[in-house]
């Protein structure tokens, strides 16, 4: 913020200076320069960027902000109480691994198209896999593709997504899925009154009496077959009457998933997960901060499915992504997670397994380590970081540092097993953990590295 601030000082200073009487000729140059900046497309955009930066206006409170949410200080995430949930032959929550999950995009009419979607997606680490179940006859075709899916390949937790006014549709589909995802503002939709201000309570409970009839058989289906329910609320399709009640709001979002958790237990009735997502990661993270402490204060444990969605694509995307979800994970929030990008599907599993990593809750992929590089640095960092992963990249579960200089590089590579470090011009030293174990010329650092790792036995060779 204060570099920030100092930048745009600095700038404002010169142009001060430069647009003063006493000097026309810089003052000239200086338009004539600009002009001409502005023409070249990518350093207008910079121009733009950096003009129309803008800070947001945010209260500040001297209160913890979420003080009812364990927020740990030993260096690990203490995760929230969940009671598991069954979606297949996996668990939501109950302690289980945060479950990566995404969805197909193909038309379930198509079954051979879903089925090889639905592998493909599973083989690259995608545990629990959605299909879109928009009419009856795409609930049909469910059983092909479940049947199709066990036959050349192996069975893959399988979630239905209904649609509107989806209760048959849902209930069709529940008896080829693990588990089938609801929308409360949209199972049982009412079309908006242009006219209307207000819902009684009378109106109010009276759509809920509707609810309930129509959710009921599904819920006695999934719970006779010990399948699971995700009640997935959305921040952009709030029923009306929830809108009007409690506002376009984290609290709409949480009251309209109570409701329908409330009509489950009443049926005895608990594989339960939530959802509450919304484009906006504020909103989202509020959301299930809230749904957190309202379950906490009603004794209810449901494990939590997060997502941004709408996140939209490419490092924006991934960005928004990783702040909503890695937000919540971080406070021990969420026991499921979907990172959706308008991309292929297949994009999204890296992100989730990078969030997941980063905190430290999965693991799937070696742990790098490098420093940003700066005036000490003694190699080219970026091409020896990309070496070193090509050569290293299948050793899941090593940490690997490459540091510039032997400065600051073996105090700062944390509790890497192996690092790399600059030692002098033309030469790098290996590490074992903090002891450095030799010291080789630069073109030979990463058949060292190699070799150091295959002499601890560590070493496999890549598939
Ligand atoms: S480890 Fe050395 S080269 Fe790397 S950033 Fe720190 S001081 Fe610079």
């Amino acid at each position: 913020m204060s570099n920030e601030r100092g930048d745009s000082d600095r700038a404002s200073a010169a142009f001060c200076i430069l647009n003063t009487p006493q000097l026309p000729p810089l003052v000239a140059l200086w338009k004539i320069g600009l002009t001409f900046l502005r023409q070249l497309p990518f350093l207008n955009a910079t121009f733009i960027k950096r003009r129309d930066m803008q800070t947001l206006p945010n209260p500040i409170t001297s209160q913890t902000p979420i003080s009812s949410i364990c927020l740990s200080t030993d260096g690990t995430i203490h995760r929230r109480k969940t009671r598991p949930v069954p979606v297949g032959s996996l668990y939501i929550g109950g302690g289980h691994p945060v479950a990566v999950q995404s969805m197909i995009n193909e038309d379930t009419l198509d079954i051979e198209g879903s089925v090889a979607a639905i592998r493909r997606l599973h083989e690259i680490g995608c545990e629990i896999v959605r299909v879109t179940v928009p009419s009856m006859a795409h609930a049909k075709a469910m059983e092909q593709i479940r049947e199709k899916l066990y036959a050349t390949y192996q069975p893959v937790p399988l979630v239905a997504d209904v649609h509107h006014n989806g209760m048959k549709i849902a209930l069709e589909v529940a008896n080829y899925v693990d588990n089938v995802r609801i929308n409360p503002g949209l199972y049982v939709f009412e079309k908006p009154n242009v006219g209307r201000t207000e819902y009684t309570p009378a109106e109010f409970n009276e759509i809920g009496d509707k609810i309930r009839e129509t959710l009921e058989p599904l819920v006695v289906s999934l719970r006779d077959q010990n399948k699971s329910m995700r009640i997935g609320v959305n921040h952009g399709s709030l029923a009306e009457r929830m809108l009007f009640t409690y506002g376009d709001t984290p609290e709409g979002m949480v009251e309209s998933a109570l409701e329908f958790i409330r009509l489950c237990e009443d049926l005895n009735f608990y594989n339960i997960e939530i959802s509450l997502k919304a484009s906006k990661v504020p909103v989202m993270v509020a959301a299930n901060r809230l749904m957190v402490q309202r379950m906490d204060a009603l004794g209810m444990d449901y494990p939590l499915h997060l997502g941004v969605t709408e996140a939209g694509d490419g490092e924006y995307g991934r960005i928004k992504s990783t702040a909503g979800i890695g937000t919540l994970l971080a406070e021990g929030i969420g026991d499921t997670i979907r990172v959706s990008l308008t991309e292929a599907p297949e994009k999204e599993i890296p992100v989730c397994y990078g969030i997941l990593q980063a905190l430290g809750l999965r693991r799937t992929m070696v742990e790098y380590v490098a420093c940003p590089s700066c005036g000490r640095t003694l190699f080219n960092l970026e091409e020896v970081l990309h070496k070193v992963r090509q050569a290293t990249s299948h050793l899941t579960g090593l940490n690997i540092a490459v540091m510039g200089c032997i400065v600051n590089g073996p105090g700062e590579m944390a509790d890497a097993d192996y690092g790399y470090v600059g030692k002098q011009a033309g030469y790098i030293s290996l590490y074992r953990g903090r002891e450095e174990i030799k010291k080789v010329p630069e073109d030979q650092g990463v058949a060292e590295l190699i070799n150091l790792i295959k002499a601890d036995g560590k070493w496999v060779d890549p598939e």
